[in-house]
């Protein structure tokens, strides 16, 4: 396979059109048999769903390059029956997992000249997303549907290595509970555009999302999961019914059990907790870990003990385990690794 002539270690995490994308319409109560397209733009009618009510949700999954040069991706099951989740919740109709699973190897192995060499940092990052198509104007779900899948090199998250990052409890709401916080919609994200820019102007990295309801316990950011490690080496990471069940924070759970041999705590985790934790971070698919070095409530500082030079130790192991599960060099939980080519 002859690889794009693209700088692999200097691309950004933004978008670049690959050659072929997948696409399947749904009509009169069925799914068409789809299949991959060179167009990268849509048409779809001014007063389409999605663009009305915001009928719509997505998936995030990379493939990369082992290090025996096999492309992969990392446990793609779950994004199938996350996404089928997130369509039951928002009335859309669920495209079949296994079908989800086939489409994603299509699209990966039509581009695989985009799929970054291994050692480069880079990876392929995979969006399979679906919309309510045709003309709603009373407010229903749509009649009819389009399941895409694009895909797009990145860059690493962190050029340069993961620094801790700073980041403030915040006074805007995630996700009500009972509401959608435990799918991945769009709507999540449009209207947590507005608090992660006002963090960025007050010289924050992130939000920490409370409940909405007590205001007393951790939920998550914009878009990752926290992971806490306590003074005895536990790692604690946060349950809620309004908190999007990340597929790298329930790897790192696995991990940490079963290649680590640490005890897990998946529970509520009070705010008032975090001041006694050893260190924190951020998973998520684009970044994996990305370490907390400061949390700041209203002014008032917590400082992990870990510090804001470099990643704590044990969220260090947490990482390289992980990663080398993903790059091969670690032997894989059976089923993890789905091999593209
Ligand atoms: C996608 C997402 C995550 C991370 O999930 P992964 O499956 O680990 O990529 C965390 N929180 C929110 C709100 C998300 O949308």
């Amino acid at each position: 396979m002859k690889k794009k002539n693209i700088d692999w270690g200097n691309i950004g995490f933004g978008y670049m059109p690959a050659d072929k994308r997948f696409v399947a319409n749904y009509k009169d109560g069925a799914w068409d048999e789809g299949g991959l397209i060179d167009d990268p733009m849509i048409t779809i009618s001014e007063c389409a769903g999605v663009l009305q009510y915001a009928q719509t949700c997505f998936e995030g999954l990379k493939a990369y390059t082992t290090e025996d040069g096999r492309t992969v991706c990392f446990r793609p099951d779950l994004n199938a029956s996350r996404m089928a989740d997130s369509c039951r919740a928002l009335e859309m109709p669920v495209f079949p997992e296994d079908r989800f699973l086939e489409a994603v190897k299509a699209v990966v192995k039509a581009n695989l000249a985009y799929v970054p060499p291994f050692g480069s940092g880079a990876t392929l990052y995979i969006r399979p997303y679906m919309f309510g198509s045709n003309a709603v104007i009373g407010v229903k779900p749509a009649d009819e549907y389009q399941f895409r899948i694009f895909v797009t090199p990145v860059g690493p998250y962190f050029k340069g290595g993961a620094k801790p990052i700073t980041i403030r409890v915040s006074d805007f709401d995630r996700a009500a509970p009972h509401g959608t916080g435990n799918i991945k919609a769009g709507l999540n994200y449009a209207m947590s555009l507005h608090a992660i820019v006002d963090a960025h102007a007050k010289g924050f990295d992130e939000n920490m999302y409370l409940d909405p309801q007590t205001r007393t316990k951790v939920e998550e950011t914009g878009g990752a999961n926290f992971i806490f490690i306590t003074k005895d080496n536990k790692l604690v990471t946060p349950k809620s019914d309004s908190i999007l069940p990340s597929i790298t924070r329930r790897s790192l759970m696995y991990v940490a059990e079963h290649y680590l041999n640490m005890e897990v705590e998946h529970r509520e985790v009070f705010f008032d907790e975090v001041k006694d934790f050893a260190e924190c971070g951020l998973c998520g698919t684009a970044a994996v870990i990305s370490p907390v070095g400061k949390i700041v409530d209203h002014g008032k500082e917590i400082c992990l003990p870990s510090g804001m030079e470099e990643m704590g130790p044990v969220t260090r192991k947490l990482y390289d385990t992980l990663t080398g599960i993903q790059m091969g060099h670690i032997e894989a939980p059976e089923g993890w690794i789905t091999v593209i080519d």
